[in-house]
């Protein structure tokens, strides 16, 4: 792959999801120095460059193939699906991966003292929302209508504000709505950060990248969620301790030099082990048992 030909991923400059996206790539082993006034940054390591935007623009960037992989939102790209289908745009991608980052939820939420009847009862109501496309289509599909109030930033102001009956914003722990005296009754989409490709083939190369990167981020994901356990136990509680530790069908056995009636066991757990499984472990008889973060894995 030439220089001029390296392998475009956009992700979000600066917000929720740009943290997150910046991590998963270097511990995917991928050196970028990323400049504050830089649309553009290279990998010091790979073809790769990394075209920073707002999250509104990313779904678009892979739809008309300006970029080759985007990272965003669940949310917004439905919405953006959503608009382009109703103005007749390209809506052609391919999903990769969806991640474990970047969790939230679309919700309706109304003034805190206010009884919820049901979605009926905002039938023909104002509705405050930067997802108007997802509203419209929950709506529709009670039979129920909507007038929208379209806001970019700051939606949980607008019933205090007199602006709408109610709001359909992102939530994820509901203090926002909490401090503006608001309480959310309905979740109308469920959303993740996920890996999107741009529909048309890249070159054989450019493919063979993307082939590596999902490996390395699979297994970034793997390593998250797999910790390594060693222990010492006695020979004859080996199946009964085996049988409490995640994912231990084939246990690493080592002797130990000087005591022939225990032996050492270390294995890749499929998840954190928790207190209750250690202290059940050890009344079997297991001591000095250790429980470490791996860093890195390839299954
Ligand atoms: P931009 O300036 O890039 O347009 P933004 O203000 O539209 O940024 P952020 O608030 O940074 O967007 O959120 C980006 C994405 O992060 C959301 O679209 C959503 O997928 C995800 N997200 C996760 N938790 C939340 C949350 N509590 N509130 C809003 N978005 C969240
Ligand atoms: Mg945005």
């Amino acid at each position: 792959m030439t220089e001029n030909n390296r392998l475009r991923v956009a992700m979000q400059k600066s917000g929720r999801l740009s943290d997150d996206s910046k991590e998963l790539f270097e511990r995917c082993g991928i050196k970028v120095r990323y400049h504050e006034q830089r649309l553009l940054a290279a990998a010091e390591n790979m073809p790769i460059e990394f075209l920073r935007v707002r999250d509104d623009d990313i779904p678009g960037l892979v739809m008309d193939g300006v970029v080759d992989l985007g990272i965003i939102g669940e949310n917004v790209l439905e919405e953006t699906l959503l608009t382009r289908k109703s103005q007749g745009d390209p809506t052609e991608f391919r999903m990769l991966k969806r991640f474990d980052f970047g969790g939230c939820r679309l919700s309706i939420a109304i003034p805190r003292d206010e009884e919820w009847q049901g979605l009926e009862s905002l039938n023909g109501k104002r509705i405050a929302t930067s997802y108007p496309q997802l509203l419209k289509r929950c709506f529709e599909a009670k039979g129920l209508t909507f007038r929208p109030c379209l806001l970019t930033g700051s939606v949980e102001v607008a019933p205090r504000a007199g602006l709408a009956d109610a709001i359909c914003d992102l939530v994820s722990t509901g203090a926002t709505l909490e401090a503006n005296g608001l309480k959310e009754v309905e979740v109308i989409y469920r959303s993740k950060a996920c890996l999107i490709a741009r529909k048309d083939e890249m070159d054989a190369e450019k493919e063979d990248l993307v082939k590596r990167l999902l490996v390395r981020m699979q297994g970034v994901a793997r390593a998250r969620e797999c910790k390594y356990i060693m222990l010492h136990a006695p020979k004859e509680k080996l199946g009964e301790i085996t049988k409490l530790l995640p994912g231990a069908e084939h246990p690493t056995i080592l002797p130990l030099t000087g005591d022939d009636s225990r032996v050492a066991l270390h294995m890749v757990s499929s998840e954190s082990l928790f207190w209750e499984t250690m202290e059940k472990v050890k009344a079997l008889g297991a001591s000095s048992i250790l429980v470490l973060p791996i860093e890195k894995m390839m299954e």
